[in-house]
């Protein structure tokens, strides 16, 4: 929980504005800071700087944090997702799992280079590198 909240100017670095850019960017897969370089070499390492821009990005570390939320995502799609199929159709177990476990696995796929790249993104407009450890990173359970 524990989210404390500061007042800062829109136009300031660590700004609303600039987080919510660096966020959306992130989530195109792009360069927090110019949105035209891509934020990755590879698909889920971290360019040490973007193509575009040169903004080092390479320090930045998002550790577990975007496989986690990227299986609470997918878990909160599939399985209720699942769970309506099973009621409306009935359809036999094992094909309905084999395409269960294939939608979550291409879901994970396509989720985890974003969500990584909007953690990337957040911690970058935030001026965080993963390294210090009075985070204020919301952790679950
Ligand atoms: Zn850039």
């Amino acid at each position: 929980m524990g989210h404390h909240r500061t007042r800062i100017p829109d136009c300031a670095p660590g700004s609303r504005r600039r987080i919510a850019d660096a966020l959306l960017r992130g989530l195109r897969t792009r360069c927090p800071r110019c949105g035209i370089g891509s934020y990755r070499a590879g698909y889920l390492t971290v360019a040490p700087a973007c193509a575009g821009c040169g903004e080092a990005l390479g320090h930045i570390r998002a550790d577990d944090g975007p496989a986690y939320f990227t299986l609470l995502i997918v878990a909160h799609v599939t399985v209720p997702l699942s769970l309506v199929v099973e009621q409306r159709w009935h359809p036999p177990l094992l094909p309905h799992m084999v395409v269960a476990v294939g939608l979550a696995a291409v879901l994970v796929w396509q989720l985890l280079p974003r969500i990584k790249g909007a953690m990337v993104g957040l911690m970058w407009a935030l001026g965080l590198s993963g390294d210090e450890r009075q985070g204020d990173v919301e952790r679950h359970g």
